[in-house]
């Protein structure tokens, strides 16, 4: 019988990672017994899985992100001998914090070198880890620092272009909030109140409506929104008989009209809600820390893979260090080089398999940080991370959430995607921040343009090999995953001994758990099949 990872999901009856694998050799006396109850992936300590194989077994894995180091130190746990080949000279791939001495040179052939202050940086890919992703667990097993991670901030701008009232105004999210909720909170009591709803509502649900409506929109007794104290004020309230003084709101119809509720259900996203989380120092902290657990013996950097082909021996690997093409053959192999850059490789996959990392389709993102030597956003705008939004090419203007009221910091001036982000793609440094500073001073002011004293961008799509910021697969819209398209589940199969691993094999598309999933799913598969034929 073919021996495919559908049919060993399918004979488990769960889909998980490699504990649940421990789960699995269990029943065929290979491990001690564990609990029956389905549950979710909990990575194997050290010790519980190794030396349950019989013979020695190698995995080459080609890349050292995060699937490729999560499979490496996943199956070294399981006494594998591993080999991670990864063409930068550092871990962590799309993970990659920019910091004092940081060089690149892009597709573009510009090279930049970071200049920030000693300890500042930012994440020019991954930058902020949901309370449910299991990035969380691996950070408390290899020890990584977590900070909170503000995704969300009431002092931070809205301000959007355009002819529509309200237009080119910073305008706060709490006032914008306070305002949006409370027109659309006097809209529905008017609309209850006159009898619109009596088709749907009973007296006492038209009483509990109200009840929530005046209480959400800070309605008035007679049920309009005359403005709120949410709004903040021109004049903090102080001691005494200083009550400060309120902002007054805008005009309902300005406040529809203009859209500037338009980003609020960004936070209301099952990944982006608060609490975000982030690692202390940089998200690459997860990398170095995967790196120490494997070995520095175990991974070579500056390897770049150029061929990979099933053998009768196993797997073969070619690649290339300091212009020197080497090789190696392994038992098995995990490839978890960017999807649209395999068929670049020399191999000998079935032209079907070419076929369906095609569908693959490479995206645009990027980001540039602008170190300024004042925090003018704390002590002037009171801002405290969080992110500024609007529809210019920039998009969002993200702000610190380190070193608070120190003396200077790094300042996201974009990051945008999509069409957005190739207006940025074939500029140079120097071209895209201008036009950075050039839009985030229409938003934060003059002052946007001072105090600068260093700044570096990336475009994913510009960066050698990556070349995309995630995938996004044909015949899947929007989604976040491979909805099942038949590409997307013809690579969840291995290729006889080439297992493909990666973010994009995963329903967490553009996550660092997407590509743990999807290492966790592989390691538990190769580990069951030696598992059985040893
Ligand atoms: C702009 C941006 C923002 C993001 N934000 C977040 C976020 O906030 N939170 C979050 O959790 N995730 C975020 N992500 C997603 C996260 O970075 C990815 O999900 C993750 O990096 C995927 O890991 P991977 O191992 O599948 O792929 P990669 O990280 O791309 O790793 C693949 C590795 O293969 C290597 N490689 C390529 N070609 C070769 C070759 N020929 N030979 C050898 N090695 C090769 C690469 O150098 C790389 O190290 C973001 C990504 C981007 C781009």
């Amino acid at each position: 019988m073919p021996y495919t990872r559908r049919s060993f999901m399918r004979s488990l009856g769960i889909t998980g990672g490699a504990g649940l694998a421990l789960g699995a050799m269990s029943s065929i006396g290979l491990a001690p017994a564990v609990a029956s109850t389905p549950r979710r992936f909990q990575a194997p300590a050290a010790g519980d899985l190794i030396g349950k194989v019989k013979g020695n077994h190698s995995v080459v894995i080609l890349g050292g992100g995060p699937s490729g180091l999560c499979s490496a130190y996943e199956l070294q746990k399981a006494g594998y001998k591993v080999t991670v080949l990864e063409a930068r000279n550092r871990p962590g791939g799309r993970v990659w914090s920019i910091r004092n001495g940081t060089e690149e040179t892009d597709l573009n052939g510009e090279t930049q070198t970071c200049t920030f202050s000693e300890g500042h940086f930012y994440n020019l890919g991954a930058t902020r880890i949901p309370q449910n992703h299991n990035t969380i667990d691996y950070c408390r097993e290899l020890g990584v620092e977590l900070q909170m991670f503000g995704n969300q901030n009431a002092n931070t701008f809205v301000n959007y272009t355009g002819n529509k009232p309200l237009a080119n105004q910073s305008i706060t999210y709490r006032a914008a909030k306070a305002d949006t909720y409370g027109y659309m909170s006097e809209l529905l009591q008017k609309a209850t109140n006159q009898g619109a709803l009596d088709q749907v509502l009973s007296k006492e649900d038209k009483e509990a409506l109200s009840s929530f409506l005046t209480d959400f929109g800070d309605l008035s007794s007679d049920g309009r929104y005359v403005g709120s104290s949410r709004r903040g004020h021109s004049a903090e309230p102080g001691a005494g008989l200083n009550f400060g003084t309120e902002i007054e709101p805008f005009g309902m119809s300005d406040v529809i009209q203009g859209g500037i509720g338009r980003a609020f259900s960004f936070e209301f996203g099952y990944d982006q809600a608060m609490t975000m989380m982030t690692p202390v120092g940089g998200m690459d902290r997860i990398y170095y820390k995967f790196q120490d657990a494997i070995g520095m013996d175990n991974i070579e950097f500056g390897a770049e893979v150029s061929g990979m082909k099933n053998v009768p021996e196993g797997v073969s690997v070619d690649y290339v260090v300091d212009g020197k093409t080497k090789s190696i053959t392994a038992d098995y192999a995990i490839c978890t080089i960017p999807p649209h850059l395999i068929k670049r490789l020399n191999n000998n996959l079935p032209s079907d398999i070419l076929l369906a990392l095609d569908a693959a389709k490479p995206s645009s993102s990027g980001k540039l940080g602008i170190e300024y030597s004042r925090r003018w956003w704390e002590t002037e705008d009171r801002i405290y991370g969080g992110a500024s939004n609007t529809d210019r090419d920039i998009s969002q203007i993200m702000f610190p959430y380190d070193h608070y009221n120190s003396d200077r910091g790094v300042v996201v001036a974009y990051y945008s995607s999509g069409k957005r982000q190739q207006a940025f793609e074939s500029l140079t440094h120097r071209q895209r921040l201008a036009k950075a500073i050039a839009e985030g001073a229409e938003i934060h002011g003059d002052k946007y343009t001072r105090d600068i004293s260093s700044s570096f961008s990336g475009s994913w799509r510009r960066t050698k090999y990556s070349e995309s910021a995630w995938a996004s697969w044909a015949g899947a819209g929007d989604s976040h995953g491979g909805m099942a398209t038949p590409e997307y589940t013809k690579l969840l199969e291995p290729v006889d001994r080439i297992y493909f691993a990666g973010d994009h094999l995963s329903n967490a598309i553009a996550w660092q758990h997407g590509a743990f999933t999807s290492a966790q799913d592989v390691v538990t598969h190769l580990h069951q099949r030696v598992a059985q034929t040893a």
